[in-house]
């Protein structure tokens, strides 16, 4: 088991730093998790069929960040969704025809413009990590919540995905107990060899920078994000 999460302020992080940020639409500020549905309010809800139950005693305790475009280095287009969804038609592009017969989903996706989807109910599984190991823990799937970003390992992700991004962590934190920013890791490093993503692209010291803004207890601040290799 892991050990414990340190004791940190419960005051949700990020609404702070993102109402000093005129330029953040509203609906992202107003981003909260429903504990009874485990849906996000503000993120459009698309369902994945790609989910089931966490195993017994299961709860999330760790955020794994992906990267991911289809096609590959393509924005914009339906490919995701399709992907999580079970339609993605092999045909429409010869990569997919690698990828489309795969069962996988994630909790979300922040698109490269901001926009916020939810596949999976954040109390359900999720189909993101695949073979994964974090502290020596395996399964992550079972524990974690998947956040996919748009992008690819080599180009930087938008200033609209950072923000979202810090929004969506602290409704996260705010409503599941276990979570934190001490437990905030990518793909690559619970599946070390096998994925690359989020990639170099991902500026992990900049999510620390904007998680620790917010932070209300200096002592939490030497604890954001240890687990990331950059930190
Ligand atoms: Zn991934």
């Amino acid at each position: 088991m892991e050990p414990a999460v340190p004791e940190r302020a419960r005051i949700p992080i990020m609404p702070a730093m993102v109402s000093s940020r005129p330029s953040v639409p509203e609906p992202r500020r107003g981003l909260r998790l429903d504990p009874l549905s485990g849906r996000l309010a503000g993120a459009r809800q698309v369902d994945s069929p790609n989910q089931d139950d966490r195993p017994p005693g299961c709860e999330p305790e760790l955020v794994v960040l992906h990267g991911i475009s289809l096609p590959p280095g393509e924005f914009g287009g339906d490919g995701i969704e399709a992907l999580f969804t079970n339609r993605l038609d092999p045909a429409a592009h010869p990569y997919y025809r690698r990828i489309a017969q795969l069962r996988v989903s994630s909790h979300f996706l922040i698109r490269r413009d901001g926009e916020l989807v939810q596949f999976v109910p954040v109390h359900r599984r999720a189909w993101h990590a695949g073979e994964s190991s974090y502290r020596g823990r395996r399964r992550c799937n079972d524990f974690s919540v998947g956040i996919e970003l748009e992008g690819t390992d080599e180009l930087p992700y938008t200033d609209p995905q950072y923000e979202v991004l810090g929004a969506l962590l602290a409704a996260l934190f705010a409503a599941c107990p276990r979570l934190g920013p001490e437990h905030v890791t990518g793909h690559e490093h619970v599946s070390p060899g096998r994925k690359t993503d989020p990639g170099p692209a991902f500026d992990w010291a900049r999510l620390r920078r904007g998680l620790a803004m917010g932070t209300a207890s200096a002592e939490t601040r030497g604890h954001v994000i240890p687990g990331s290799p950059r930190s």
